[in-house]
């Protein structure tokens, strides 16, 4: 694995990788510059700690980790991301990956090989919406990103960082319409903005709060996160 770099690495989360205790492996580089984003350092930073040296800690932590989540940045942009997943998965973990599904081919990869077990994947907003949030008019890849993971039957989630400068009520409402319509019916986050924090894009530090109490929904589960 010589040569191959990361980010950084959270040791320990219970919260990023739904009943598995993991660690985090992030991935610095993005293609998006979604306006409320406060991960500077991964989207314009460096990828500067050897995966030798992950791998090692990989090892001492069998049989106290289960799992591994991959997540960034967009860690489908890393040109060496298959052999990350491929040696992460080979010493025993669950893989979960972390995207923003604009990279089709690479997540299509990664699922048709058996690389990951679990994704979360960014609905950013609406498609009239998408590019105004994201800064990139990637609607259409993230799509069919969706309409692939919906009929691959990997596990995955849904979930929409919600900042009430950029998204509103109906744009939720949209979302889960368009969710359904595709037939998807796992979980569906809507992940509060975390009033305070210094982010990439021009957006009040401060956010209302998502309500989720009259979203009409039929076959997800709508559910709300901080
Ligand atoms: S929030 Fe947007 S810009 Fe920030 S890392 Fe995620 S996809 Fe990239």
């Amino acid at each position: 694995m010589g040569g191959i770099r990361v980010a950084d690495l959270t040791p320990f989360t219970l919260l990023d990788y739904p009943n598995t205790p993991s660690c985090i492996i992030w991935i610095a580089g993005c293609n998006l510059r979604c306006a409320y984003c406060y991960n500077k350092e991964l989207v314009f930073g460096r990828n500067g700690l050897d995966f030798d040296e992950v791998l090692r800690f990989l090892k001492s932590r069998k049989g106290l980790l289960e799992g591994v989540v991959i997540s960034g940045g967009e860690p489908t942009l890393h040109k060496e991301i298959f052999h990350i997943l491929k040696a992460v998965k080979e010493l025993g973990f669950l893989v979960k990956l972390d995207t923003n599904g604009t990279r089709f081919k690479v997540v299509e990869e990664a699922v048709r090989s058996s690389l990951v077990a679990y994704i979360a994947l960014d609905f950013k907003a609406p498609r009239e919406k998408f590019e105004a949030v994201a800064k990139k008019e990637l609607f259409l890849p993230f799509s069919k990103t969706l309409r692939f993971l919906i009929k691959s039957g990997v596990d995955f989630e849904v979930r929409t960082t919600y900042h009430s400068s950029l998204l509103n009520k109906e744009d939720i409402q949209s979302m889960v319409e368009y969710l359904e319509g595709l037939g998807y019916g796992g979980n569906y986050y809507i992940q509060n903005f975390l009033s305070g924090c210094e982010t990439i894009g021009e957006v009040p530090n401060r956010s209302e709060k998502a309500d989720i109490t009259e979203i009409k929904r039929e076959k997800l589960t709508l559910l709300c996160r901080n």
